[in-house]
């Protein structure tokens, strides 16, 4: 049996490390010279900054990503991030971090609460295990449960941080698989090398099985025969296979079968990649002597104009960074109507940065935006169209088809397992 895979970013390696240890003969081809598509990293200065993630696997070493890892005997090492925290202004009556702030612990998100919102939050806790809330956003349940803005505030910096989107356009029922993700996989991990830790090993395992990755190699064309994908066109080659795996999300998916899909049966499947929207960021990467987050999980900053968290990786890999230099790295969601005024988002980001770390010393390394078709997400997070196509033999992985409550690289990984399952079985 022969696959063929569209891409070298995560999804795609993934998929080829499980076929090609399956017995495929697996043929990846990637355009770009380099793999790993937005999980790899790049050298700048001696610190090992990113092509997209913020070398964090939000559920750390024992996610679906880490197990997908180890299945394939991907030789990856993971390591648990020691605490999240919260950056809370001083006086919540005059919420800015200009007047002075302290940080609380993740765990404890309620206590700025009332003596009966917290309550309330405790009993949520035991009655939405049971019956889950649905049909709505995070950010209209929120506002019918409590009256306080803080829980606001909370929910779009955690949707900010995790999923690049506002809470007000994440459905209720995927914060809630987030929620029972993060009790069953547990919290955020870092894994060692960075993104290219992972591609690195993923690599490995590929040769090893022998499968063969090709870099600068565009595919222009999926070829079908008989309504089933059969192979791919690259330059004037025709290249043919069993199975077709494409880790371009489903909109480029089809952009390389036009002429197929646009027979009236597909007419559904193609309305519905109308609706499916990339989540857009913008990264900021810094270079300090001295710690300023001073641990290795998030530092959620709920009150900051624009910036919704920040990690410093380095405290679990220093070899991110120079000997005696830490790596931090902030990120901020983009609303799509900001897309177009990139230069006052970034602005505004470097501002809350200076609120956020007031006094302290730092260089920014490097600034990247994400957005249209090098997004944070391919499909926002709870709208993904899943890993089918309406074509046999074609499958698409990768963010543009995670799985439930998967937060990015973990609902990459869910995404692979469930395609290998349909595969393989
Ligand atoms: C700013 C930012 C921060 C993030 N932070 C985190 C984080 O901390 N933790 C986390 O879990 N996730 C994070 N993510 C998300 C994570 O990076 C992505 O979800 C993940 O890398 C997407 O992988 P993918 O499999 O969809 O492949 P992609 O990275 O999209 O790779 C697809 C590949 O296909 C190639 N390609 C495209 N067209 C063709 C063609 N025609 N022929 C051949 N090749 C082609 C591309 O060049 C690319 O290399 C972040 C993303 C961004 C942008």
């Amino acid at each position: 049996m022969k696959a063929i895979i569209i891409g070298a970013g995560l999804g795609g390696l993934l998929s080829a490390a499980r076929l090609s240890q399956a017995g495929y003969q697996v043929d990846v081809f990637e355009r770009l010279p380099i793999t790993g598509g937005r999980f790899t990293n790049l050298n700048y200065k001696g610190f090992q900054l990113s092509s997209g993630a913020l070398h964090m696997l939000p559920h750390g070493p024992s996610g679906p990503l880490a197990q997908l890892l180890k299945e394939v005997k991907a030789d990856v090492r993971i390591v648990r991030s020691d605490k999240a925290t919260i950056r809370m202004p001083l006086k919540m009556s005059r919420p800015d971090y200009g007047k002075g702030f302290k940080d609380i612990y993740f765990n404890d998100f309620f206590t700025p609460l009332s003596h009966r919102d917290r309550m309330k939050i405790a009993l949520l806790i035991v009655s939405t295990r049971k019956s889950r809330p649905t049909g709505s956003t995070v950010n209209a349940w929120v506002r019918t449960q409590f009256k306080d803005e803080w829980l606001v505030r909370f929910a779009d910096s955690f949707c900010g941080w995790s999923l690049s989107l506002k809470s007000d356009s994440v459905p209720v029922e995927e914060l809630f698989e987030i929620i029972e993700n993060m009790y069953r996989f547990g919290g955020s991990g870092i894994p060692i090398g960075g993104c290219k830790g992972v591609i690195d090993a993923l690599e490995a395992v590929i040769a090893s099985n022998g499968g063969r990755i090709y870099t600068k190699t565009e595919v222009s064309k999926i070829l079908l025969e008989n309504g089933r994908a059969a192979g791919v066109v690259v330059g004037d080659k025709i290249y043919e296979a069993n199975l077709v795996i494409s880790n371009l999300g489903h909109a480029a998916t089809a952009c390389l079968c036009s002429e197929a899909l646009s027979e009236k049966t597909y007419s559904s499947y193609l309305k519905m990649l109308e609706n499916l929207q990339p989540s857009a960021g913008i990264k900021i990467c810094l270079a300090a002597d001295e710690p300023l987050v001073g641990h290795s999980g998030v530092l959620l900053t709920p009150y900051a104009k624009r910036v919704n968290g920040i990690n410093e990786v380095t405290h679990v890999d220093p070899k991110l960074a120079p000997p005696g230099k830490h790596l931090t790295i902030s990120h901020q969601y983009v609303a799509p109507e900001n897309v177009k005024n990139l230069e006052a988002e970034i602005e505004l980001g470097l501002n809350d940065l200076r609120e956020i770390f007031p006094g302290k010393k730092y260089e920014v390394l490097l600034i990247q935006s994400y957005h249209d078709d090098w997004p944070v997400n391919r499909a926002s997070s709870g709208m993904d169209p899943g890993n089918e196509t309406p074509i046999p033999e074609l499958y698409v992985v990768g963010d543009g088809a995670k799985g439930k409550g998967g937060i990015e690289v973990e609902g990459v990984a869910l995404g692979v397992a469930a395609t290998m399952k349909k595969i393989l079985c």
